[in-house]
């Protein structure tokens, strides 16, 4: 036998915002191995456990390789031309009897910035609807309400570097050491290096994270507001603010500091059910850092006051002036590779590309003419929660699902499914075929997947990665922009035959519009249109292209035309993107969770990630390594709570909660905190038939942000 030639191609990690550069290890035709890029500025270098078995996760039987038609249980193939005319007929008929906003799409953090560019473009600027949501509303989209709420825009101030540079890090709803293993890794060498640097870590479940705190602070669950406002109160008490910055550079102040005299330590401390002295050390420790570093992830976002979390801690980094300097700032550790890059292209129902709001006439204007259409429509879309409640009732009639599992991932399992099954057309665009949501489908679409097609994204820290194709995609799988490109085309011939009448600034015909609109021919194509829509907006990335990232490795944005390099940290010049010019202290009250404990379901459950799983398991599901680390959803229970339920460990057990109920066992850990107990988020039917945790999750959301509490459900335990 001849040898094998293992040629290297360069691609980022697809799981978490980390984003990791890696090194895809290929025959042209099969990848052989992994390994992490040595020169990408995330990562240097190093893997975490999913990253180094990712090219086990690619190839497979449960690949979608065509399309098919579902009917049932059986599945039919069509070739490409025939699945997009009945998709776009299915369309152009529900477009045609109820109009635009009776369709809408759902798609994913797993998108590149190409594929969210397309799709886009194709819902708000040739169909007309903006209701498009992406699964970045289950993880980021508090994130975003709270930046654009205080600081002006949705952007992340700082940079991994900051890790090195700050000698106070606040970790708060988030267990890194699981959900970003290698940004974890850089806070334990920066502790190693670094005496001085104080660690707080506050969540209210003791987790691998909290191993490496100075100081851990485990407050009761969704008290995060009253938290982070009486550290404020002892800040101004004590003096640690920076009245200067306070003065110069934010207004909203005295509204502030009037609100957060009532969270003095005693009462924050019993409403978060820690020590006083605690509290005060916290503040002690922030207040007095040379340079002050947050992160945070869903332990904030999740939560129906997610976007008050988020202000409340923006508040302590404006107070102090802790943000736009070496090692400071607040610094939200995005989910998913991608879900930087979406928001960037508009990629949510009240956003349009280069950071623009539909909500803005000027903006929708800007948009509307740079894309030549007649307009955009003002109603921003709906979000996910709502969508698919107004799926359930009727009113959305068709919806296209891309690379997402929303039957296990979205809250309320049962109103999913019950939504699904009302849908008159329900299409789902995936890598692989068994999915938990595929079971709805009417149509399923290959699409290709990591290392199978070139394209961008856009990492936690505001880092442009260039992803090469390694091999090709299997069978008929396309990449995601290719497919909403060809079938923006069907699209067009199914709106003339149906008599659909045209757009008042038209090309002649739907179908014209089309080819004009959608005249991509490459992934670069997609991204230089995309770029001109940055030009001197806050994002600007005009000096970047595919050559450019290649020649000079991944960039931070902004990276306008004639730069050199990109910028580690915004904001070092105390100007934010707001009217005054000026960041916007925000005083939320604080407000208890959406529902509470009570008599029959006495205790409170928190769902999350396993540190070697990914989201619905579609990938990690494939490697048998990944399974040691936890091989089935345990539920944590604290020993006291365990034993008044006569609950041994290892026991099967029944969870209740007021929408439904799941079977697993329990894991009675003394770690575990009294009354709170943890359900990972992964598990679908295919792994663990009666442990989807999303059974007993509640339908709240964050008035603001829309994100669902995913980190507070009231439920009961019964031993079986
Ligand atoms: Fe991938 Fe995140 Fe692990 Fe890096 S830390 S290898 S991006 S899962």
């Amino acid at each position: 036998a001849g040898t094998v030639a293992v040629r290297e191609t360069r691609s980022v990690c697809p799981y978490c915002g980390t984003g990791c550069g890696v090194l895809i290890q290929h025959d042209g035709q099969r990848m052989l191995g992994v390994r992490g890029d040595p020169d990408h500025p995330a990562n240097f270098g190093r893997l975490c456990t999913k990253g180094r078995t990712l090219h086990q996760t690619v190839h497979g039987a449960d690949r979608a390789v065509q399309p098919l038609w579902r009917d049932r249980d059986s599945g039919s193939p069509l070739p490409w031309s025939e699945a997009l005319h009945r998709a776009a007929e299915g369309f152009a008929g529900i477009i045609r009897a109820h109009g635009p906003q009776a369709v809408a799409f759902y798609v994913s953090g797993q998108l590149t910035t190409e594929d969210y560019y397309v799709a886009n473009k194709l819902a708000k600027g040739f169909i007309g609807t903006n209701h498009i949501d992406t699964n970045s509303r289950l993880c980021m989209a508090s994130a975003v309400a709270g930046y654009k709420s205080s600081l002006g825009m949705d952007s992340v101030p700082c940079a991994y570097e900051d890790i090195d540079l700050a000698d106070c890090i606040f970790l708060i709803g988030s267990n890194t050491a699981y959900a970003h293993p290698i940004v974890f890794r850089r806070i334990e060498d920066a502790k190693a290096g670094n005496p001085n640097l104080r660690i707080i870590v506050a969540d209210p479940r003791r987790t691998p994270t909290t191993s490496i705190a100075d100081l851990y602070l485990p407050l009761k669950p969704g008290t995060d507001v009253a938290l982070l406002h009486g550290i404020l109160h002892i800040l101004i008490w004590e003096g640690w603010i920076d009245r200067a910055f306070i003065d110069t550079h934010t207004e909203g102040w005295e509204a502030l500091k009037a609100l957060v005299q009532d969270y003095n330590p005693q009462t924050v401390a019993e409403t978060c059910a820690i020590a006083v002295a605690d509290l005060r050390r916290a503040a002690e420790i922030f207040g007095t850092a040379r340079a002050a570093l947050s992160l945070w992830c869903q332990g904030l976002n999740q939560s129906a006051h997610g976007t008050d979390k988020n202000t409340a801690l923006i508040n302590l980094h404006l107070a102090t002036g802790q943000i736009g300097k070496p090692g400071a700032g607040p610094f939200s550790l995005t989910g998913q590779p991608n879900a930087m890059g979406g928001r960037e292209v508009g990629g949510m129902p009240a956003l349009l590309p280069g950071h623009r709001d539909v909500l803005n006439p000027a903006h929708r204007e800007e948009i509307a003419r740079f894309w030549g259409v007649e307009g955009i429509c003002p109603e921003p879309g709906l979000t996910a929660v709502p969508l698919f409640q107004a799926m359930e009732r009727g009113e959305i009639k068709a919806v296209w699902i891309v690379c997402t599992n929303p039957v296990l991932s979205m809250p309320d399992q049962a109103q999913v499914i019950r939504a699904l099954a009302r849908a008159e057309l329900v299409i789902l665009q995936d890598a692989y075929l068994e999915t938990e949501t595929g079971a709805y489908a009417d149509l399923l679409l290959p699409a290709a997947s990591w290392g199978e097609r070139e394209a961008l994204v856009t990492n936690s820290e505001r880092r442009i990665s260039h992803l090469g194709q390694a091999i090709p995609a299997p069978g008929a799988a396309l990449p995601d922009w290719e497919i909403f490109r060809d079938f923006a085309y069907a699209l067009g011939a199914a709106l003339d035959e149906s008599g659909q009448p045209a757009p008042a600034i038209m090309d002649g015909s739907w179908t014209a519009r089309a080819q004009r609109l959608f005249a991509f021919s490459t992934a670069e194509s997609v991204f230089n249109e995309y770029r001109e829509t940055t030009r001197g907006r806050d994002l600007d990335i005009t000096g970047l292209s595919f050559a450019r990232l290649d020649r000079d490795g991944p960039q931070q944005w902004p990276f306008p035309e004639g730069a050199e390099k990109g910028r580690a940290r915004l904001y070092g010049d105390g100007i934010f993107p707001t009217p005054s010019g000026r960041a916007r202290f925000r005083a939320p009250a604080y407000a208890p969770v959406a529902e509470d404990i009570d008599a029959r379901y006495p205790l409170r459950l928190i769902t999350g990630r396993l540190r070697d799983q990914w989201h619905s398991m579609s990938r990690t599901g494939k490697v048998t390594a990944l399974f040691q680390h936890s091989e089935e959803p345990l539920l944590e229970i604290h020993p006291r709570d365990a034993q008044r339920l006569g609950l041994k460990d290892g026991q099967l057990c029944r969870v209740s909660s007021r929408r439904g109920k799941v079977v697993v066992r329990a894991q009675v850990l003394a770690t575990a905190p009294p009354g709170v107990l943890f359900l990972p988020m992964h598990f679908g039917t295919r792994f663990a038939p009666a442990g989807e945790c999303n059974r007993l999750t509640l339908p709240a959301i964050d008035p603001v942000s829309g994100e669902p509490e995913f980190k507070h459900t009231a439920v009961r335990v019964e031993p079986l």
